[in-house]
């Protein structure tokens, strides 16, 4: 039963609610105790022979092996690659790639809790949001791909858009399916085929995927699927691909584009982000609160895009505060397959450590921090929802992205110093606004270096919607007509776009 607390003239509101537990069932995954490389439809053992194990980061057990891919097996993915994309996929008519991807979101709709179980499994993240968030949008990217294959002549009228050949793709451990759904989706509506690397900490649902390609009978090596740490990613960028897509880390991002200078290799980036969420003091508070939260705690914070700095106006600094605090103290963290979690498990240990890393740095360097009494798993990487008050612009918390639940709150007293803020980093991915002016709204986003800007909200994604970042946080937009640009090349005429 709920206490209930009397607040004055309002109504009164729960303050202490406790939840059975609301488990997911986990039967309906069934999982190999050693996977294969995908390649040439077929699950083939790599030729390196190595495998690693990858685990449920909640409970720390051992979930599967998987292969570690050496260079040969990349070369041998892109030959597969190279092979369907002259015999056949570049000259299958656009309506027949539609035919594809369109099986493909239905399958991944059928098999949606399948799905979601799994990726909660392998990355911790609650599954609420995988069977929420994840699913539906990466079946929602196949459908939205899938209605502009046969349409490029109308998408980029008079350009002659023409396939590139293999695409190399290298995705992160946050949104495993979805991050394939952004890649892959519009590289074939475009008539590439591709070799995708998922991250090392997060390949099962990769895997699974593979097992949807044979379903919806997708030709052998259009989709080739390598798993392994950086190093088979850096394999994948030295070998004979046309373009690469790459999302991660600033620093790997600069040193592949280090590696394809000088290249004929096409390259789109979307690396980190330190992002401005910017509150103004005529906002609605409470609607502001939740966008606060989702912004930061969404993912474990484990998001690129994450409102990681929270620009606060000065007037109404402490009621915000408080709302906030107390909103927190109302976030369960726990069990990834527990139906009432908001806040999961931290994807790997490596991450976990550099997480408490820049916290500590953040106390050390003088900002005051706040966690909600919460207890946490023994097992399994955790870590409590946390924000940071009094935080100067200069210290580590406020420059580098933590990728976890931390936020970091700043002040401001006029727009003009929200601006400078907000764009005081080295990143340029994404921000939110928080106001009832419309016309400030306008003035804000023509101000701020970011590539997405949400107004009244925060991490909505759309496939129609391109995403991507300007400085640090990379070039290149995933999502809409413009996601279908960097897999295309065209007669004579200028491209658009990054
Ligand atoms: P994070 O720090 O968030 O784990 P990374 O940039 O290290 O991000 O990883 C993102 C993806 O890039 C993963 O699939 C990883 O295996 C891959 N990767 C890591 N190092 C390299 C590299 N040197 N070249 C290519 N891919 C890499």
């Amino acid at each position: 039963m709920a206490e209930l607390e009397q607040r004055g003239d309002r109504a009164p509101a729960p303050s202490a609610w406790e939840y059975e537990s609301a488990p997911e069932s986990r039967e309906i995954v069934k999982l190999e105790e050693r996977y294969g490389l995908f390649i040439g439809g077929e699950f083939v053992q790599p030729r390196s022979g190595e495998y690693y194990e990858t685990l449920d980061p909640s409970s720390e057990e051992t979930l599967a092996e998987i292969p570690q891919a050496a260079p040969e097996d990349v070369a041998i993915a892109v030959k597969a690659a190279r092979e369907a994309f002259t015999d056949g996929w570049s000259a299958a008519t656009p309506a027949e790639r539609a035919k594809y991807l369109f099986r493909i979101a239905r399958i991944l709709q059928e098999r949606s809790r399948e799905f979601a179980v799994l990726e909660s499994l392998n990355g911790g993240k609650p599954i609420r949001e995988s069977r929420d968030v994840d699913l539906p949008l990466a079946a929602a990217h196949f459908f939205y791909y899938a209605g502009w294959a046969d349409k490029l002549e109308y998408a980029f009228p008079h350009r002659q858009p023409k396939p590139l050949g293999v695409a190399g793709q290298i995705i992160p451990w946050n949104f495993p399916l979805l991050m394939l759904a952004w890649k892959i989706a519009p590289a074939l509506a475009a008539g590439n085929t591709v070799v995708l690397k998922p991250a090392e900490t997060t390949p099962l649902s990769a895997l699974l995927f593979c097992d949807v390609l044979r379903q919806a009978e997708l030709p052998p090596g259009v989709v080739n699927i390598v798993t392994g740490d950086g190093a088979t990613g850096a394999a994948l960028v030295k070998a004979e691909v046309d373009k690469i897509a790459f999302t991660g880390s600033t620093e790997v991002g600069k040193a592949i584009q280090r590696e394809l200078a000088g290249s004929c290799k096409k390259l789109t980036l979307e690396l980190g982000g330190k992002a401005a969420n910017i509150i103004f003091d005529d906002c609605a508070l409470d609607q502001a609160v939740e966008g606060i939260v989702n912004g930061i705690y969404f993912n474990q914070g484990h998001v690129c895009c994450a409102g990681s700095r929270l620009l606060v106006q000065e007037s109404i600094y402490e009621p915000l505060i408080e709302k906030l605090k107390r909103r927190l103290t109302t976030l369960r963290v726990g069990d990834p397959l527990d139906k009432n979690t908001d806040v999961g498990a931290i994807n790997s240990r490596q991450q976990l450590e550099k997480i408490e890393e820049l916290v500590a740095a953040g106390q050390e360097e003088g900002a005051e921090i706040y966690q909600p009494p919460c207890r946490l798993p023994e097992k399994g990487y955790w870590f409590a929802p946390t924000v940071f008050t009094n935080v100067a612009q200069s210290y580590r918390i406020a420059q580098e992205e933590i990728f976890g639940p931390v936020l970091s709150v700043l002040t401001f007293r006029t727009p003009d110093e929200a601006v400078e803020k907000a764009n005081n980093t080295p990143y340029g991915l994404s921000a939110g606004v928080w106001t009832e002016k419309g016309s400030r709204i306008l003035w804000m986003a023509q101000r701020l270096e970011a590539g997405v800007i949400w107004a009244n909200t925060y991490n909505r994604f759309d496939p129609a919607s391109p995403f991507g970042g300007y400085k640090e946080s990379g070039f290149g937009r995933e999502g809409g007509r413009h996601g279908l640009e960097p897999y295309l090349d065209f007669d004579g005429a200028e491209a658009f776009g990054g």
